[in-house]
């Protein structure tokens, strides 16, 4: 058994861990510093957590660490690239429901007793945290559903919706004052709470279903802070700093990452949130026109071999195709030769935040090689060739062409305006926002078809040979 300055001291240290992770994370080349960072923070928090004062059957402790520590580790090792977005939506759900379990437990045991303004304070935790925890864990299995396309990406636009979830904030409100009332009057607060409970998940899958496929990274981070603040309430509920001070730092850092998404997309955070937004701001998007030009590996390989400036943009499919090893031969092949090669990366390219620079450091490709969309978008005239692996949304010209697109206003990597663009993809199918795409009929642009790592595989043959 650890004091309780040991325990406080052990916090600390972790608390700082955690500090260090976050900042290791906002770099690629110390991200994996701040992964083991976060590691040992989070060993040490279980540690000083288990072996302090306020365990006391330590039974039941050690089944449910043993359970969901397998369950958690064969989820981890089962898992595909292209799975983790899902993974950490399905994750988030979990703290979501973890706190309404943790407000429930709390409010049922009979054990503490606490009376007058700290009474108050505790309840008002409580129904906050179910509240938190319910919104977050059903908008996290919507999202779940909706990255793993057992739902439709399509927004469900109710007729009245604005009102529809003003009403329900209005009850919750309304729910949350007969609850300190019920209290004091020796009434069922149960009721309330529990009503409370419905409407929060009711909220929770509602505002997600709401949401159109384009807009669905900021969700992602949304629920990424969401579930941070279910945290710090459960850290309130149960008087732990550290998961207060956790949460806080989830909480906060997922609600900068949020607006860094909608500052990437063009969008408000309050009209991503009320839903709706960019699908059909008052006519039909235009529809596409214009003849495909297929190209095969070998001449792909030509035009590589005789340009000298090359920009490679990767998406979704390239995740798909787990194409970035190849990808990454090819680009060493090209550099040994003097082409200048360079990666653009998109801030909402794949399914999750840094998806395409997580791939690209697992095949190691050098970090001073990989841009961000705005440190190369002015640059394209001087590109001869860009290659564009499975993605589709992020180079939508419409985006900027067409006010009517799901995705107008959304700032795009602008391959067009370079010499050449070739583009990997398996057919003529949209991204996840659903949207036709007008690069893919423009007369600089080649298709060349097929999965990518099979067609990148066809191509460095071809340059080998
Ligand atoms: P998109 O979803 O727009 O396009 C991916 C393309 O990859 C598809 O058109 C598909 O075409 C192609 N593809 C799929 N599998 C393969 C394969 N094996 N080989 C070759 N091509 C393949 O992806 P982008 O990266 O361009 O854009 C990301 C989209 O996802 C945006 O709309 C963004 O808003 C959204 N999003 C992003 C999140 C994030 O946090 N980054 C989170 C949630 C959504 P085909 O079937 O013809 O092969």
């Amino acid at each position: 058994m650890m004091t309780h300055s040991l325990v406080a001291m052990s916090y600390i240290v972790a608390t700082i861990l955690f500090i260090l992770s976050l900042s290791g994370l906002s770099n690629q080349e110390t991200a994996r510093k701040g992964n083991y960072y976060g590691m040992l923070g989070m060993a040490i928090a279980i540690i000083a957590t288990t072996l302090s004062a306020s365990v006391t059957t330590y039974e039941i402790l050690i089944i449910a660490l043993l359970i969901g520590g397998a369950i958690g580790a064969a989820a981890a090792l089962k898992v595909e690239m292209t799975q983790m977005p899902e993974l950490v939506a399905i994750m988030h759900s979990l703290v979501g429901m973890a706190a309404v379990l943790v407000g429930y437990a709390n409010f049922m045991d009979n054990t503490v007793v606490i009376e007058g303004v700290e009474k108050t304070i505790h309840v008002l935790e409580i129904y906050l945290g179910v509240l938190i925890g319910a919104v977050t864990f059903s908008g996290s299995v919507i999202a779940f559903c909706k990255l793993s396309e057992k739902i439709s990406g399509k927004p469900l636009l109710l007729p009245g919706r604005h009102w529809f979830n003003l009403t329900l904030l209005i009850a919750s409100i309304v729910l949350g004052w007969m609850f300190l009332q019920a209290i004091d009057t020796g009434d069922d607060p149960l009721i309330p709470l529990a009503m409370m409970t419905v409407i929060a998940l009711i909220f929770g899958i509602h505002m997600v279903m709401a949401i159109g496929g384009a807009d669905m990274p900021v969700v992602v981070s949304m629920l990424n802070s969401y579930s941070g603040w279910a945290a710090a309430a459960t850290g309130f509920m149960l008087n732990n700093d550290l998961l207060i001070v956790t949460g806080a730092l989830v909480g906060s850092s997922g609600a900068i990452l949020s607006y860094i998404m909608c500052r990437a997309m063009n969008r408000h955070f309050l009209s991503v949130i009320a839903g709706g937004f960019g699908t059909a701001s008052g006519g039909e998007a235009a529809a596409i026109e214009g003849e495909v030009q297929p190209i095969e590996a070998e001449e792909t390989a030509q035009l590589l071999l005789a340009a000298k400036n090359i920009m490679i943009i990767p998406g979704y499919g390239m995740a798909v195709a787990q194409a970035q090893h190849t990808v990454y031969e090819i680009t060493k092949l090209l550099r040994d030769k003097g082409k200048k090669v360079g990666f653009g990366i998109h801030p909402v390219a794949g399914r999750m935040p840094g998806h395409m620079n997580v791939l690209l450091a697992e095949a190691k490709v050098p970090y001073d090689i990989v841009f961000e969309m705005d440190e190369i978008n002015e640059d394209w005239g001087k590109v001869d060739v860009s290659i564009v692996i499975g993605a589709n949304d992020i180079v939508n010209p419409s985006a900027i062409t067409d006010p009517n697109s799901p995705i107008a206003g959304m700032p795009v990597l602008e391959c067009w305006k370079g010499e050449t663009t070739i583009v990997l993809k398996r057919s003529m199918a949209s991204g996840y926002a659903g949207v036709g795409n007008p690069l893919f009929v423009m007369d600089n642009t080649r298709m060349l078809f097929g999965d990518a790592n099979t067609t990148k595989q066809a191509v460095l043959k071809a340059l080998r040979g």
